[in-house]
């Protein structure tokens, strides 16, 4: 495919099963998404069409646009395209003109969108086949061939693709809303925010540092966490809630057993508040089932008592490794196994309860008022907006 001049990238959209306004949404979205992850290329110009989208290239290169394109969710398929009008000779030239380097098997697929064409989808198929078998070595295979020509055929010009190349799926970042994310240092909270991404819910991360315990190293690598995850959306906002006093506090008040559970209410207590302030209408957790004392179903109902914002926890049914296969793929596992502190690893008590009580929980937190202490987290975050492509540029885009 390499050595082809395309012109044009012929989008196919996702999980769209609506229509009305929810399908025009999508669509927009979609087409906004795009040009925001291929702003660097500003000869790029966009036509977003009812069932596709078409990326006119005006002399990009396909090979970086479509390393960024692989990135946008929303998006089932793409494919590079030339494109030629509507008619039957023109279409045969340029399928041809693909047709020139290869060997091996072939198979034509063309789909008629424009039902006025004077030939079915199948007579092109066997035109422009009867053509390449006459003046080539190649041979037909419709089950596993060498090579797929695809002809769209429209009303009002042609598009003519050698490959299908399979997008990111899910929805556009953004259709969905937004979420706050609980960004720790770890494997799994960046693979769930870009879980949650996939399905079309824009992130702002909540991070709990516990300075002077731990270091700005620490806060760097969850900076560049969310940098990573600003591929699928851009600019990500990340608050940085400074922790260490109310932790401190906690120590004071509970028993070591139960730090761990009340320490964890303390956080979902402050995201919540953020959540309201920033307009997220759900959390996203990287806690799942059964890895570490903290994660029993006892202790997420504990945990979970204090909010009723819905907690969106997309790797609770993960095996570590297979939270650890989609770190690897979207980049982010070296970072996450760089060994700064977190504020949990460094407050870990060594007994940690496993079935927390809900009353022992309320008995420890009514010694103090750690309401004021709560809102003080709240009104004292710092922010950051981390970008994949402009990191000087703090724009706005969710
Ligand atoms: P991770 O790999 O994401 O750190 P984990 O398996 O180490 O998860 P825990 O450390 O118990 O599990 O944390 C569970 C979840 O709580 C994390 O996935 C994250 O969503 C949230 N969390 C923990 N620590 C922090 C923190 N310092 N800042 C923000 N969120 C946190
Ligand atoms: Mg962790």
């Amino acid at each position: 495919m390499a050595n082809y001049s395309y012109e044009y990238v012929l989008v196919r959209y996702g999980e769209l099963s609506t229509k009305g306004k929810n399908r025009k949404d999508f669509i927009r979205k979609l087409r906004d998404n795009a040009k925001y992850a291929l702003k660097e290329y500003p000869e790029l110009t966009y036509d977003a069409q009812y069932d596709r989208l078409f990326i006119h290239l005006n002399g990009a290169d396909y090979e970086d646009v479509k390393d960024r394109l692989l990135k946008v969710f929303g998006i089932s398929s793409f494919s590079f395209a030339i494109r030629v009008p509507s008619e039957i000779e023109a279409i045969t030239e340029a399928v041809f003109d693909l047709v020139k380097e290869d060997t091996g098997t072939f198979k034509m697929e063309t789909r008629r969108h424009d039902k006025l064409f004077a030939m079915s989808s199948d007579e092109v198929n066997r035109y422009i086949a009867t053509k390449i078998l006459k003046n080539t070595e190649m041979k037909v295979d419709v089950h596993n061939p060498d090579h797929r020509y695809i002809v769209e055929i429209r009303k009002d010009c042609t598009y003519i693709m050698p490959e299908v190349i399979r997008g990111a799926g899910g929805y556009p970042v953004g259709i969905g809303g937004k979420a706050l994310l609980m960004l720790s240092g770890g494997i799994d909270s960046p693979v769930s925010g870009y879980l949650t991404q996939k399905r079309g819910v824009a992130i702002e991360c909540i991070h709990f540092a516990s300075m002077p315990y731990t270091s700005k190293a620490a806060l760097d690598k969850v900076l560049r966490l969310a940098k990573k995850l600003s591929l699928y959306q851009g600019p990500i906002k990340v608050h940085v809630v400074p922790f260490t006093n109310l932790q401190l506090e906690i120590y004071k008040h509970s028993d070591e057993s139960y730090a761990i559970t009340v320490m964890r209410r303390m956080m979902y207590r402050i995201a919540t508040g953020l959540a309201d302030k920033r307009n997220c209408t759900a959390l996203v957790s990287g806690e799942s089932v059964g890895q570490v004392a903290s994660q029993t179903l006892e202790s997420l109902q504990a945990i979970n008592a204090v909010t009723t914002k819905p907690v969106i926890r997309p790797v609770i049914s993960f095996d570590k490794l297979e939270i650890i296969d989609i770190a690897n793929k979207i980049d982010t596992y070296d970072i996450s196994i760089e060994p700064f502190e977190d504020c949990c690893t460094i407050f870990t008590p060594h007994n940690p309860v496993t079935k927390p009580r809900l009353d022992k929980c309320e008995l420890f937190e009514s010694r103090w008022d750690y309401a004021s202490m709560v809102q003080e987290c709240i009104d004292n975050v710092e922010t950051y907006t981390m970008n994949f492509n402009d990191p000087d540029v703090q724009d706005d885009y969710f």
